[in-house]
């Protein structure tokens, strides 16, 4: 008897997915936070209820609460290790725009409660355009990162106008000039902040952002340069905050202590140089466990958000007691691990497509050619003892009878009937090759070839492109069946017509996966998946390949009761906004395609019905979303 437990061990929930979700008996996926009330609400009458509203899948559910949960984790887990250690100052987060800029998203954050400010780090002038535009919170910090050009600056000196903790954290030494001369001119003295490049790297697939070759921030001698400018200019009391960012999704928690002490060191230093920095930004980095293993594999981390927290604190609270330097206030630019939990994807598989199995049916005849012939002994003869033998010798069979066909010595027929042979060997080898301890990697390939590949309604590039850009794994299951045994094993396929629109690689506690287990589907029954995890850096990585545009959205307030509520629905992109995204006048291609339906309508028996669903058709399909409606039924 299958249970909900064993598709929680098999799926790795709680490994993965900090207790926002669980499976309930029903065998459907729900999603809760703890703290809300013991009770969780599933999700397939979320999707079935959005269907009635025409809002088809693929859908992306946010769950806007459980970013309000992330951002209250970190911040008290930074407030007990501060308790915990005696520190002497204060903790403040910032949400850096560029993991999720979504309004509904920056705003939850950034809107999030006034007892605990969170600020916003931008990078880009239309990032500081958002950010110039939302109220800030009290005391909320604005940090503006990034290379800047002068109206970068200019807005970055306006925000301070607006009465607003605006710190200008210098990347070059060739902002200072400019900064320098904005100040001269306008009379603002702006809060600012140096990037440090550190000799310390983080560790995992950013490794490169940070150690001395990166292509951020300054070195100990562009430090040294930089105070003395600005003392020069009389605006050294403007430097507040040391910064540094080792990069994203540091997997192994020595790196950060590493870096941490190094950067604690540089504070002590600079402020011992009668710089009155207050503050020591230790950037973003904070690692999402993605698989669930614990480990320093690149989807995971091998630390908790409390064991960050109290290196952290511990670590700067140790050198600066050794240099006798006052506690700086901790700022920490935390968005993977902030955003990462609250967005996940709902796709409905399209179809399964097997690899075609009859070879049990295909009858020779002693007029067969000799390879067919030799196919079919194969096939009936393989066994657990023979089958790399049987296998390798039905490979060199399969050459020969494609080069008979060639040369026109062979029908289709015959053609067809070999290869069936040959898919029926290949089969069987990979059968008897998983029974045995050992396979090799020829026969791994093999069963990976012959798994049924799951089609799913939806383009990798556009929800989930880290999967597909840098092999990032999120954790994919159905979200229901789950007190079913999945009694099928399967490959994902996307709908794009790439080759690479493909997931062939699933989260594991030891390894990775080849294959994902499912549900065998029953023709016309909807089988729907869930992707989690999505909420950081997908959805603006994500691209239009095949015009495949942004999926269907909803935003899902949770009761604590089992209850939910949709909160608002923002509809994906349709064909017609693809179009024009790429420069097409859709008001005139209607027209003139409108045109030649009417001109070609005499040819019709019924000139005046045709055309009438023709225009029909053109005019639904542009405002049709870009993914697959779902077929009608035999
Ligand atoms: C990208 C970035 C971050 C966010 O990093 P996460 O790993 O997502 O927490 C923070 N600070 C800076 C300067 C960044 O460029």
């Amino acid at each position: 008897m299958w249970k909900v437990s064993d598709s929680e061990m098999l799926y790795g929930l709680d490994r993965w997915g900090q207790n926002y979700f669980k499976i309930l008996e029903s065998g459907e996926l729900a999603v809760g936070i703890e703290e809300l009330g013991g009770k969780f609400a599933p999700i397939l009458p979320m999707i079935n209820h959005l269907g009635t509203k025409a809002l088809k899948t693929p859908i992306i559910l946010r769950f806007p609460q459980i970013l309000k949960d992330r951002i209250k984790i970190l911040a008290t887990s930074f407030e007990n290790s501060i308790c915990e250690f005696e520190y002497k100052n204060q903790y403040h987060g910032v949400f850096p725009m560029k993991v999720n800029h979504r309004r509904e998203v920056v705003t939850q954050i950034h809107g999030t409660n006034s007892n605990r400010p969170y600020g916003l780090e931008v990078g880009s002038k239309a990032e500081a355009m958002a950010a110039l535009c939302l109220e800030p919170s009290d005391n909320s910090m604005f940090i503006f990162n990034g290379y800047k050009d002068d109206t970068f600056l200019k807005l970055a000196f306006l925000s301070a106008s607006l009465n607003r903790t605006s710190i200008i954290i210098i990347e070059e030494l060739s902002e200072i000039h400019r900064i320098i001369a904005l100040s001269n001119q306008t009379g603002v003295k702006p809060l600012l902040g140096l990037r440090c490049r550190l000799y310390s790297r983080g560790s995992g697939r950013w490794e490169e952002s940070g150690g001395e070759y990166s292509k951020f921030g300054l070195s100990v001698a562009d430090i040294l340069t930089a105070i003395k400018k600005l003392k020069d200019a009389d605006m050294i009391d403007c430097l507040t905050m040391l910064h540094f960012h080792l990069g994203s999704q540091i997997t192994d928690i020595r790196k950060i202590q590493k870096a941490v002490r190094e950067a604690t060191r540089v504070y002590c230093k600079v402020r011992a140089d009668h710089a009155k920095v207050t503050h020591l930004n230790i950037g973003g980095g904070l690692g999402v466990d993605y698989d669930g293993s614990r480990t320093s594999f690149e989807s995971s981390a091998n630390y908790s958000v409390r064991e960050y927290t109290n290196s952290v604190v511990y670590t700067i609270k140790e050198i600066c007691d050794e240099e006798g330097v006052s506690h700086p206030v901790i700022v920490s630019e935390s968005g993977r691990a902030i955003t990462a939990y609250h967005a996940m994807l709902v796709v409905d598989v399209k179809s399964i497509k097997k690899v075609p199995c009859s070879a049990d049916e295909v009858k020779v005849e002693p007029t067969d050619t000799r390879g067919t012939l030799e196919l079919h002994d194969l096939f009936e003869n393989i066994s657990a003892k023979n089958y790399r033998e049987y296998y390798h010798d039905g490979l060199v069979l399969k050459e020969e009878l494609t080069n008979l066909f060639n040369l026109g010595h062979l029908s289709l027929e015959e053609r067809a009937k070999g290869e069936t042979l040959f898919w029926g060997i290949c089969k069987r080898a990979s059968g008897y090759a998983r029974e045995t301890k050992f396979s090799t990697e020829e026969f791994q390939i093999l069963w990976r070839r012959l798994t049924d590949r799951y089609l799913c309604n939806f383009s990798i590039f556009q929800s989930v492109p880290d999967n597909w850009a840098i092999d990032n794994l999120f954790p994919i299951l159905p979200i229901h069946r789950l007190n079913q045994q999945p009694g099928a094993i399967g490959t994902l396929a996307d709908i794009t017509c790439d080759s690479d629109g493909k997931i062939d690689k699933f989260i594991d506690l030891h390894h990775t996966k080849r294959t994902l287990e499912l549900h065998p589907i029953e023709k016309d029954e909807p089988y729907y998946l869930g992707f989690f995890l999505i909420g950081a850096y997908q959805d603006i990585l994500g691209d239009f390949h095949n015009l495949f545009g942004q999926a269907n959205e909803a935003m899902v307030s949770l009761d604590g009761s089992g209850g939910w509520e949709i909160k608002d629905i923002i509809k994906g992109s349709s064909i017609s906004d693809m179009l024009t995204m790429m420069n097409y006048d859709v008001e005139e291609m209607m027209d003139s395609l409108a045109n030649k339906i009417r001109d070609s309508a005499e040819e019709h028996n019924n000139p005046e019905v045709w055309e009438k669903q023709m225009l029909d058709l053109i005019k639904g399909t542009l405002q049709n979303h870009t993914y697959l409606d779902r077929d009608r039924k035999e």
